[in-house]
């Protein structure tokens, strides 16, 4: 994308609130920005995210993730948003904007109508999650910006009690993940993505690197019941915190019959997308990984992660890979999490938002209003 367009844009947005904001995407204006009045005004433009390693998961392999920078402006005041969409979830830049061309926001006078408003674009088409969830984040940041304050201070959190963040080794060959071991040096928990023949290999070169606590995510690559055990009993004495995933998704009496043996607590994560999956997940895992891509950004998020604790769940904020601005407004979560993997804009090498920090391994908050992240 054309970075310099994007923050010209924002600036112009600011001091023109009027004008429409300029920029096209997809071989389409963003027609609804150009509506004149006191509406909503959104504009969008695509943004190749580029990855710093290949990204290898059980099932896939990638070196770029397409995303989305959005903007929502009123009143002289830009709230930012982001889509990203990792392939294996099913929506695409062309899905994205095809649905952002179709929302008329510029209906809605009053930002802080936030039921209504996401209501409507829940409504305009099925899925299409992190395209709601872009707007979802600009209107938490517009709002945030409005009042002044970050969200964790407007849903009341305290700041200090969040908690590290993990950060994450995909599957590689043994000398790659040496490579990638001192690269976790600034962090106080690894995560290791497994699901493949070598699973056990991987976690003895970290061992023989670190004593760090290590989360493990499957991502459903343990097809058998009793795999599962046994690499869980196995992972259990290499101070392993939890297994993410296990079993495919469907296997939801299999995972059920794995967590009432299971020494380490399970975490749903492909198994969950929005807030009526929590009440399934509690039927066979002790935790949910909770992503605004799939939730449909913030507001989804933090109804999820509340229900999830009145149950007796254990919370894990997550994300995709994405800048920094998706992943600042995920912090805002990080206080009601008890584990946070927010390394999505560690492991991109053009991140265009300023924003969260992790400072001793811990995700730090800042009082910047809203998401807390600026365009670079
Ligand atoms: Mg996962």
């Amino acid at each position: 994308m054309d970075r310099r367009k994007f923050i010209q844009s924002s600036v112009l947005g600011m001091i023109a609130a009027s004008l429409p904001i300029s920029f096209s995407s997809c071989g389409s204006a963003t027609k609804k920005s150009a509506t004149a009045g006191t509406g909503l005004k959104l504009s969008f433009e695509p943004y190749d995210l580029k990855l710093r390693h290949a990204f290898n998961l059980a099932k896939s392999s990638r070196t770029h993730t397409p995303d989305v920078l959005i903007q929502i402006e009123h009143d002289g005041i830009i709230g930012y948003g982001e889509a990203s969409m990792p392939p294996y979830l099913g929506e695409t830049t062309e899905s994205v904007c095809k649905f952002l061309n179709r929302l008329d926001l510029a209906q809605f006078n009053d930002p802080f109508r936030l039921d209504e408003i996401l209501e409507y674009v829940d409504s305009v088409a099925p899925n299409n999650r992190a395209a709601k969830a872009s707007v979802d984040i600009a209107l938490h940041d517009l709002l945030g910006k409005r009042m002044g304050q970050p969200w964790y201070k407007i849903w009341g959190y305290t700041p200090e009690n969040t908690p590290s963040t993990s950060f994450t080794i995909g599957i590689d060959t043994a000398e790659v993940v040496k490579k990638k071991v001192e690269e976790t040096a600034p962090y106080n928990v690894i995560k290791v993505k497994m699901g493949l023949d070598n699973d056990k290999e991987l976690v003895e070169i970290i061992r023989s690197q670190t004593d760090k606590p290590i989360c493990i995510d499957a991502n459903q690559g343990w097809s058998s019941k009793e795999k599962a055990l046994e690499m869980i009993e196995w992972l259990y004495d290499k101070n392993c915190l939890f297994v993410e995933q296990p079993m495919p998704k469907e296997m939801i009496d299999e995972t059920a019959w794995l967590r009432e043996r299971s020494k380490l607590p399970l975490v749903a994560d492909e198994f969950l997308q929005r807030l009526p999956d929590v009440r399934r997940a509690y039927q066979a895992y002790d935790a949910i990984n909770i992503k605004l891509m799939k939730s449909t950004g913030m507001r989804e998020a933090h109804e999820m992660a509340t229900l999830a604790r009145g149950l007796g769940m254990k919370v894990m904020v997550g994300c995709m890979t994405e800048t920094s601005c998706a992943i600042s407004a995920a912090a805002q979560l990080a206080p009601i999490s008890d584990w946070a993997d927010l390394d999505g804009n560690l492991l991109i090498a053009n991140d265009c938002f300023d924003g969260m920090k992790i400072v001793k391994g811990k995700i730090t908050l800042s009082d910047k209003p809203g998401i807390g992240a600026t365009p670079l």
